[in-house]
């Protein structure tokens, strides 16, 4: 059985978000119509030999001619280089206007073809099928595309909405047991920026999902999807409500940056999560919510194997991490844009938040306080 979670908003046609098990072997007949007969799949080379066989099958069953385009895996695949070369392949394959090409990957690799797809002949359409649950739940809905640079990360690209979404849950049984843990942060995010019922349900009966279940994971990604979907709806450009997703990323991204995003060290995933937990704690200490509500979270992260204490990957100062902090793409002109919490399932964007009260707080939550 899968769900359909139809996305719409003011800005951007609306489609389908379909989450469900065996959805893969269904990709030719779901998406046949929408692509006239051709189309290209661009993918990581990891993902190309674990599931490209079916994505072709199952396309060319419903006699769509596809080809396969790989990218190495990782995070250097979001790169002008490569940009540059999935657009020539796009080109030499001969697609046009008309055509829609396919992300069958994470992130990394939905970022990269949306990119690609936003600036491919003026924009042309494509559809995700996204092979992570970090992707499943967060980077494939919503439209955000993006490369890095060395300046930075997702510092060029655009607002380009897939014309659909399959999730198919049984993909998500091949993903190593870290990368599963990382996006489950993501869905644990999702209950604690607005749904306390959710988060109360996936540090119980759904907490199986963060090892794999897949009757709980696919509950825990339609249930994600729909809080992501009803916040874009809102505000596809994150002029206000969208940030609320950014919980646990200000603090998280503070700390991936000091590690020199090395994701043998500290993924994205358990960034956000020791983020989130930073979040809360700041909150209490601030008096913004009950301590209570900061130690469960804290709980309910390291249940799932998440990091949420510093000091468990690496050792910081306080002051570089309020640093990189301020100099976060979500500080607005100089003052640092916070997402906090007033309880579970409460979260609100506190704009100009003190660096000093943020400095007292990392200087004793980094030694242990
Ligand atoms: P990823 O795409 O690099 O995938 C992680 C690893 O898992 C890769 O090595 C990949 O080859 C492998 N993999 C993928 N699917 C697999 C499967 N089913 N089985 C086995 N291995 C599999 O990373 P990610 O965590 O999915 O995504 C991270 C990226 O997403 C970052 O670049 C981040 O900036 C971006 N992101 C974007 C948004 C957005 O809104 N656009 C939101 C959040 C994150």
């Amino acid at each position: 059985m899968s769900t359909v979670i139809p996305v719409s908003g003011p800005g951007f046609s609306p489609y389908d978000v379909v989450v469900g098990r065996g959805l893969l072997g269904e990709l030719g007949q779901r998406t046949g119509p929408m692509l006239g007969g051709r189309t290209v799949i661009v993918t990581d080379k990891t993902v190309a030999a674990l599931h490209g066989p079916a994505a072709m099958a199952s396309l060319e069953a419903a006699g769509v001619r596809a080809r396969l385009l790989a990218v190495p895996p990782g995070e250097a695949s979001k790169s002008f280089a490569e940009l540059e070369r999935v657009i020539d392949r796009l080109l030499a394959f001969g697609l046009d206007r008309s055509d829609v090409i396919i992300a069958l990957g994470g992130g990394v690799v939905g970022d990269l073809a949306g990119l690609a797809a936003a600036l491919y002949m003026r924009g042309i359409g494509f559809i995700q099928v996204p092979t992570t649950l970090l992707a499943q739940v967060d980077s494939s809905v919503g439209g955000k595309t993006a490369i890095d640079t060395p300046r930075g990360k997702n510092l060029v690209g655009a607002f380009h909405q897939p014309r659909l979404v399959l999730a198919d849950v049984d993909l998500l049984g091949t993903l190593p047991e870290r990368q599963l843990r990382s996006g489950w942060a993501e869905v644990l995010k999702h209950g604690l920026i607005t749904d306390a019922t959710f988060f109360d349900w996936l540090a119980k009966d759904g907490a199986a999902g963060a090892v794999g279940e897949p009757k709980a994971l696919q509950r825990a990604v339609v249930r994600s999807v729909e809080i992501k979907s009803a916040i874009v709806a809102q505000d596809e450009r994150e002029g206000g409500r969208r940030a609320l997703l950014n919980l646990g990323h200000t603090f998280g991204h503070a700390l991936e940056a000091e590690l020199g995003f090395d994701e043998d060290r500290l993924t994205h995933g358990e960034a956000v999560a020791l983020g989130c937990a930073m979040a809360f704690r700041f909150s209490a200490t601030s008096g913004l919510c009950d301590p209570e509500a900061a130690a469960r979270v804290e709980a309910v992260l390291a249940a799932a194997g998440l990091p949420t204490r510093a000091r468990q990957v690496g050792t910081f100062r306080a002051t570089a991490l309020v640093k990189r902090m301020a100099g976060d793409k979500k500080a607005e002109r100089g003052r640092l844009t916070l997402i906090l919490a007033r309880a579970v399932g409460d979260a609100f964007v506190a704009k100009a938040a003190s660096t000093a009260a943020v400095s007292a707080f990392l200087e004793q939550d980094l030694a242990g306080g």
